[in-house]
């Protein structure tokens, strides 16, 4: 029997980072001495509290189904949130938690878009946007940035981007890849072009928590049009370090939420019942953790901005959120190294993964050319070790 596979599941490519990820841990399973600059996951461990809530929630025998879209507790916690850090108010009907961020956004495309709808996506982006865009039968439309204006789009440019297809702007911020942050100025602009034309941004703020100047603003808060358009989209892995227990969560108006929920009530039903009780602790406790990490980031961001910024051949500019660095390699491609041209960024982290044990994501997968994203989610000594080699290769000493 020949195996067939649908066209939608052929046009969908895996995961880059975490493709890189997987191979990261083997080798290091295996034994070999790599440094790894890949997936975005904070190194920290998940804080004490957030633990005990969930051996205590093992314990009290929390382990059976709970409501589709997540307890009522967790919501009543999400709410509070919303309330504490945005001053934005939103009741239970508007709250879906999720197995984690991926699967919220998921959810939101699913519910949001009709085949064909257009849905604009501000370039570079996270890898998994368009992907998962196409699985929700959407087309996505990318709206290009470059360095020199820090990635960022002007209002012009959303402007013109949009079609009668548009069904909604995606708006990562903090920005994975480049670490980049919408000022308040910039989020008012984008608020009023998406009310005129009466379309969803789906406001990604997954590193809302790690932002290291300037403040960040949910879109939402910019008035009751802007809000009833607004789906945000976060979760606990990067605040509280729970990459593995899969919790995400969306707000978002009580039609959309709806929907969302039933799609989730079929797919999966409800995320895990534990990790669910551990994050009412991580929203509800102690937040102290947020701020060690922060401090800790701001460290190696800026040890990182400067050693980069001191190696000839490659620079960055400096983020002011996230845990990414945006690396531009441009002068390294097109010309010989160890008697090989490399013409892509691709192409170029893999021979310094062969050559000097150090893995990076290349930028082709986040839409853009001759740039590298390395994490600094990662100890300073790796850092220290990572860049010796890197400034190693350069220099054509291995
Ligand atoms: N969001 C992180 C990253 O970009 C984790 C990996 C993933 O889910 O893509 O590295």
């Amino acid at each position: 029997m020949q195996t067939y596979i649908s066209e939608m599941a052929r046009s969908i490519s895996p995961s880059p980072t975490l493709a890189l990820d997987a191979k990261y841990k083997q080798m290091k399973k295996d034994g070999i001495p790599v440094v790894g600059f890949g997936a975005g996951e904070p190194d920290f461990d998940t804080p004490d509290n957030i633990k005990q809530a969930a051996i205590k929630a093992i314990e009290n025998n929390v382990t059976k189904y709970t409501p589709a879209s997540g307890t009522v507790e967790l919501k009543k916690a999400i709410c509070e949130k919303f309330k504490r850090d945005h001053g934005l108010e939103y009741g239970i009907e508007n709250i879906v938690v999720s197995n984690g961020g991926k699967h919220s956004l998921t959810n939101v495309f699913m519910a949001i878009c009709e085949e064909g709808d257009e849905v604009i996506i501000p370039a570079p982006f996270w890898v998994s946007y368009p992907e998962m865009v196409k699985m929700a039968g959407g087309v996505p439309k990318f709206l290009n940035t470059a360095e020199e204006n820090n990635f960022k789009f002007s209002p012009e440019e959303l402007e013109a981007a949009i079609t009668s297809k548009t069904r909604a702007l995606v708006l990562n911020t903090p920005s994975n890849p480049t670490g980049m942050v919408y000022s308040e100025e910039d989020l008012k602009k984008i608020a009023e072009i998406a009310v005129k034309h009466g379309i969803y941004v789906v406001m990604d703020e997954i590193y809302e928590q790690l932002v290291y100047e300037g403040q960040h603003k949910n879109i939402a808060t910019f008035g009751e049009e802007i809000k009833n358009l607004t789906i945000t989209v976060n979760g606990m892995a990067k605040a509280y370090a729970m990459t593995g227990w899969r919790i995400g969560f969306t707000a978002s108006n009580a039609a959309v939420a709806k929907a969302m929920s039933n799609i989730q009530s079929h797919a999966t039903s409800n995320p895990n019942s534990i990790a669910q009780a551990a994050s009412v602790e991580a929203l509800l406790g102690d937040q102290s953790s947020i701020g060690v990490m922060r401090k800790e980031y701001i460290k190696r961001r800026d040890y990182m901005v400067e050693r980069i910024n001191s190696i000839d051949g490659i620079s960055c500019k400096k983020p002011n959120g996230a845990f990414y660095i945006f690396m531009n390699v441009k002068e390294l491609l097109g010309t010989e190294h160890y008697g090989k041209v490399f013409n892509s960024a691709a192409e170029l982290c893999d021979d310094i993964l062969d050559r000097a044990l150090v893995a990076m994501v290349p930028s082709e997968g986040f839409g853009i050319d001759g740039y590298v994203r390395l994490s600094y989610a990662t100890s300073m000594e790796n850092i220290k070790e990572g860049l010796d080699r890197i400034e190693k290769y350069i220099r054509h000493e291995y």
